[in-house]
């Protein structure tokens, strides 16, 4: 991601909070950098090392509260399979998402199916389960890693 991005979706993190009336402070906005600027996802403990030797006065707990709140306002996504993060494609509302994650490079694809979210949510009511949060995480291989090295991806 490009740095002009970056400093974007910090503008656009930045005012969704004012307009919540939440703060991001100084810190939540480098924890949200730092998750933007990684190709893929990023382990809490990667991030924590990343920050802290920038500067020594940032502490792991800290770190894990910005986390916290950047989940709740939906900046970010925790990857379960994973124990990672990654930075939200269109933050700014609370939505359900399906991630597609390429095991070969890395790279993880956001997508918002509301028809498989209904239909998740409809056999767990058949159940009488009642869902509090979905998290649907689809392993596999991107297409660019599907497709053989130095052949041309099919038009369309
Ligand atoms: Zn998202
Ligand atoms: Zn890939």
């Amino acid at each position: 991601m490009q740095v002009t991005q970056t400093d974007a979706a910090l503008d656009a993190a930045e005012q969704v909070c004012a307009r919540r009336g939440v703060r991001l402070t100084s810190l939540r906005r480098r924890v949200l950098e730092q998750i933007l600027k990684t190709d893929g996802v990023i382990k809490a403990y990667d991030l924590i090392h990343e920050l802290s030797s920038a500067d020594r006065n940032i502490k792991p707990p800290t770190v894990y509260r910005s986390l916290s709140f950047l989940l709740e306002q939906g900046f970010i996504h925790r990857i379960e399979s994973l124990n990672g993060f990654v930075a939200c494609n269109h933050p700014g509302e609370i939505h359900e998402t399906l991630l597609m994650i390429c095991d070969t490079c890395g790279d993880i694809q956001e997508l918002h199916p509301t028809e498989i979210s209904h239909a998740l949510d409809h056999a767990a009511t058949q159940q009488g389960f009642s869902v509090e949060k979905k998290i649907v995480e689809l392993h596999g291989r991107c297409r660019t890693c599907v497709a053989p090295v130095g052949t041309a991806l099919p038009a369309r």
